[in-house]
């Protein structure tokens, strides 16, 4: 396993800043492109239209300033200033994500001192299908 200890503070960090006064939930997220830079997204909830979760904060960010390759996203969340439970991508991240990256990209959960790795494949295994 990768050394992830910068990418867990930094997502740790950003996850304070999520502003979700409906859901309580706040999700930080760190996407690590090719060349070592790192994108940092939290989730921003919205009265009357759809929220934008950490994951695609991170994925904007880093697009809208000519990134397209991608190895990794870390993604740390929970209850609001609660320890962080299994957070994996929503549906719709899911299908947003695999537009940019390949099947082997990875993406973690932290939660209970536990990193569980998953690839984009496993995540949305019809996408990667011919
Ligand atoms: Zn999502």
């Amino acid at each position: 396993m990768i050394d992830l200890t910068d990418d867990i503070r930094l997502a740790n960090n950003v996850r304070k800043k999520a502003y979700s006064p409906q859901s309580g939930f706040t999700v930080g997220a760190v996407l690590m492109a090719k060349n070592g830079k790192r994108y940092t997204g939290c989730n921003i909830e919205n009265q009357g239209i759809q929220s934008i979760c950490a994951e695609r904060v991170a994925f904007c960010k880093a697009i809208s300033e000519g990134e397209f390759d991608f190895e990794r996203i870390v993604v740390v969340g929970g209850k609001k200033d609660k320890e962080a439970e299994k957070c994996l991508p929503c549906g719709y991240c899911r299908q947003f994500m695999s537009e940019f990256v390949d099947k082997d990209f990875k993406i973690y959960t932290v939660y209970e001192n536990k990193v569980e790795e998953y690839t984009m494949e496993e995540l949305l295994p019809y996408a990667f299908q011919i």
